[in-house]
């Protein structure tokens, strides 16, 4: 899979257009190759005119011949657009569907730790960047460098001398095209970084908008906003004050060929070397020589900005996936089981050889300060990636050896962002199990308390659930998200649970909704609330990614310093909020 160059990787995604891109190329030589019948029959009619060797009747026919050349040229390229174009939009569609595809097989922990900006710009601006240049190259490119070769024989053939002058400019274009050209990668790959880094901060700073606006971030966010735009606007500058001049040169340098033809072709005629139909024919072959060539060599830029696009697509396409065998295991019940198990984020070690047990039937909760390994522990447990060292085992067996789907199917993990989808309350909740009934649905949503509140919004179980749900509360979403849960009656449930919506009301009702969720599986909890946990039948305390200790909550009371320290502050908290005295803040610092 790797280091595969842009043209293999072009031909591997226009596999399935093979036959429209050929035929597009097909179409666009032959339309190239009637595009030089005009020429020919015009230089005809002048060098008979100027012989004075004409019959109304001859040039009637050559007219007609350069009008069928025009028009079977144009009629030829457009075909050839058309497929080009078709196979442009296949390529695009094939790309997109390897990227999506990609997605689905790469460790969601790398989906979630790359900005959702990043992938959205990917599949929707990276990609769609490709289609001008693929629709046009093929024709365009074929008939910008044909005719003037074509021209170029008949030139020759006209009169040779005359073709080397007039294109005598074409090598000094070609400098200035080579100095236009050096360090052009260097400068076009910054182009395209300061471009995505633009695309990536807008859409985290419209994403975050709230958050600015809530505590007056403005100035600071709106900054590294504003950098990521300038240095957009410098690149570009850059790249425009170094390339320009020498493409301004060139452009204006290389198709004056007319400069060497006219005088020496006059010094020609005079000394009798060339007659005068030739020599106006070979006047009006030389203004439209070069013209094309150059165009052509816009392209150069064009095929810079492929190669950058496709090597980008690629990069993506070649994150390791998650090797995980095909061949369901064979689980002996549905214990989770961590042997020296160490983990790192790029070169920071988390987790640092842990072990513990969470057995079937019980529920084990992990407490610790913030930044602990809580989380981490729990992705590990859903397959979000695999351990650095050591062996996570569910069910006796190794997670490495379980089909990824297998585990999806075993492990419902309920984080702290419950996304909802913009679909009915119904329907998200249907997601836990797809061919739940409407009465099963209602079931859960009964048994995660969230029946009250759904039955009083507007259209009940058919209200439709805002972008991410941002129409319900943080509370709301996360027993929708244990609803989910319910219905999907997975043995192993790996709960995150919320720091954010720590209401004494909603507090109650999610515990109520993780007793629904115990009964007969393997729960896990991450507790940030240590009163929710009490009654666990395993806390694990962990300190640095470390476990500090493990017991229930009287022995770890009596016996762990650590633990001591988190549930007082817990209960300060909570007396705090009896007395109507806590805060956001405060609550936010028990973890
Ligand atoms: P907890 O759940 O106990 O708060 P986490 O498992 O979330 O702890 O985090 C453990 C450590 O790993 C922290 O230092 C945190 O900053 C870091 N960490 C968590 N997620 C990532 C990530 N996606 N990339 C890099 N570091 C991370």
């Amino acid at each position: 899979m790797k280091n595969k160059n842009t043209l293999y990787r072009l031909f591997e995604f226009a596999e399935s257009c093979k036959g429209l891109l050929l035929s597009s190329v097909v179409f666009a030589v032959l339309g190239a190759g009637f595009g030089i019948v005009p020429y020919v029959a015009v230089s005809r009619i002048i060098i008979q005119i100027c012989a004075g060797d004409y019959s109304l009747k001859s040039i009637i026919l050559m007219a007609v011949i350069a009008l069928l050349g025009y028009l079977l040229q144009l009629g030829l390229s457009t075909v050839s657009t058309v497929r080009s174009h078709r196979a442009a939009f296949t390529v695009l569609k094939n790309i997109r569907t390897a990227l999506t595809k990609k997605l689905s097989r790469v460790p969601m922990g790398f989906v979630l730790d790359t900005p959702s900006g990043k992938f959205k710009t990917m599949l929707v601006d990276t990609v769609e960047k490709l289609e001008l240049p693929l629709a046009h190259m093929i024709p365009e490119l074929t008939a910008n460098i044909m005719i003037p070769v074509l021209m170029l024989i008949y030139f020759m053939f006209l009169d040779w001398r005359l073709a080397l002058i007039a294109l005598a400019t074409f090598p000094i274009g070609m400098l200035c095209y080579m100095g236009m050209m050096k360090d052009y990668e260097k400068r076009y790959d910054r182009v395209i970084k300061a471009a995505k880094a633009m695309d990536a901060a807008t859409v985290e700073y419209i994403g975050g908008i709230e958050v600015v606006k809530a505590f007056n971030q403005s100035s600071d966010s709106y900054r590294k906003y504003a950098e990521a735009v300038k240095e957009n606007e410098n690149s570009k500058s850059e790249w425009f004050k170094k390339t320009n001049p020498y493409y301004a040169a060139g452009i204006a340098i290389a198709p004056s060929s007319l400069i060497g033809v006219l005088p020496v072709g006059s010094l020609f005629y005079i000394g009798g070397s060339i007659s005068a139909g030739s020599f106006i024919s070979c006047i009006i072959l030389s203004l439209g020589l070069i013209a094309p060539l150059i165009q052509a060599l816009r392209y150069t830029d064009s095929l810079a900005m492929v190669d950058a696009t496709v090597k980008e697509i690629g990069s993506l396409l070649d994150t390791e996936e998650m090797e995980r065998p095909k061949k369901r295991a064979h689980l002996k019940g549905e214990n989770i089981e961590f042997y020296n198990v160490s983990f790192s984020y790029k070169d920071t070690e988390v987790l640092h050889s842990i072990s513990f047990e969470a057995n079937e039937n019980e529920m084990t909760a992990l407490v610790g300060p913030s930044g602990s390994g809580k989380s981490t522990v729990a992705r590990l447990i859903a397959s979000f990636w695999n351990a650095g060292s050591g062996t996570v085992k569910i069910g006796g067996v190794d997670v490495q050896n379980i089909p990824l789907s297998q585990v999806m199917e075993h492990v419902s993990y309920v984080s702290q962002d419950n996304y909802l989808f913009h679909l009915s309350i119904r329907e998200n909740i249907r997601i836990g199990k797809p061919d739940a009934t409407d009465a099963e649905i209602e079931q859960a949503a009964k048994k995660a308390s969230c029946h009250d509140f759904i039955k009083a919004l507007p259209q009940g179980y058919d209200t439709v659930a805002g972008d991410g749900g941002n129409n319900l509360s943080g509370g709301e979403k996360q027993r929708i998200a244990i609803a989910r849960a319910i219905l999907k009656d997975s043995p192993i449930i790996v709960l995150d649970e919320a720091t954010a919506f720590t209401d004494p009301e909603n507090e109650a009702v999610i515990q109520r909704s993780i007793g629904e969720l115990v009964a007969g599986k393997t729960l896990i909890v991450i507790a940030h609330r240590l009163s929710t946990i009490t009654m666990a039948d395993k806390i694990i305390v962990m300190n640095h990614g470390h476990i500090e200790a493990e017991g229930g909550h009287q022995s770890l009371l009596e016996s762990c310093e650590l633990y001591r320290t988190l549930w007082n502050a817990h209960i300060s908290v909570s007396d705090k909020k009896e007395n109507g005295l806590t805060s956001t803040a405060a609550l936010g610092e028990t973890v």
